[in-house]
């Protein structure tokens, strides 16, 4: 991996969470099972939508081996305001029936006892189970292990710095953006990375129209540097007045 690239990344890390206070709180306490529902709902949903479909989820079965033996209709119409109801009803209940499978129980404390790449392995082998939601399991739960989860602003922000290439999808992003950081950096720090990366996504970074004239990574983004170059010079004098 390139020097450079890890001393940006450092760089990214440190300005980020200035700007976003870290270290940044924990939004979730759920065990890893209960974090493994979630994140599948939350694929390309808004976070308050998925939040109330794991609510009425948690309100309708007391335990989750009962939602793998209620009708796939009725997990449906519980979560009918997510992204895709009709592909993550099936797909949640099978991804829980191979966890029960697999561990002999609805109960992933075992992971804690393993390295992370090696619970990472374990949970992606299961179908329906890629690199963002596995990272998510181990690093939001409460094992709280140290992985890293990107998501789609995460990802963005990655891509336009130039920590990661143009071409590079969410998933093989995982590996990349994880090996730039420092080994030894425990699970609060990736959390924070994770976190101070989507929240600058969120909040200036954006999709259509990035805040660069704002943005605390300026001189360290090359996208950020070739916009700021492009406008005309009576915009630029808007912006910097
Ligand atoms: S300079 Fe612009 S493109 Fe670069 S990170 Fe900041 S907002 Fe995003």
């Amino acid at each position: 991996m390139h020097q450079d690239l890890a001393e940006k990344a450092l760089a990214i890390h440190r300005r980020l969470c200035g700007v976003y206070h870290c270290p940044i709180p924990y939004f979730h306490d759920l065990d890893p099972v209960s974090e493994l529902i979630s994140s599948l709902l939350s694929h390309r949903t808004r976070n308050a939508e998925s939040g109330r479909a794991f609510k009425a989820l948690r309100a309708r079965f007391n335990d989750w081996d009962s939602l793998i033996a209620a009708p796939t209709e009725e997990v449906q119409a519980l979560i009918s305001g997510v992204t895709w109801p009709e592909l993550k009803a099936p797909r949640i209940q099978a991804v829980l029936r191979a966890v029960q499978e697999r561990a002999g129980s609805l109960d992933l404390g075992f992971l804690r006892d393993l390295p992370v790449p090696e619970a990472r392995a374990w949970l992606e082998a299961i179908p329906g189970i890629g690199p963002k939601t596995s990272a998510a399991v181990l690093s939001f739960s409460t094992l709280r292990m140290p992985a890293l989860p990107v998501d789609s602003h995460h990802h963005r922000v990655a891509q336009r710095t130039g920590l990661i290439g143009p071409k590079v999808d969410v998933g093989p992003a995982h590996a990349i953006l994880r090996a730039q950081l420092p080994a030894d950096w425990d699970a609060q720090a990736l959390y924070d990375n994770h976190e101070v990366l989507m929240l600058h996504g969120q909040r200036c970074c954006f999709h259509r129209n990035p805040a660069c004239g704002r943005c605390a990574l300026l001189d360290l983004c090359p996208t950020g540097q070739a916009r700021e170059g492009a406008r005309a010079p009576w915009e630029t004098a808007a912006l910097h007045p």
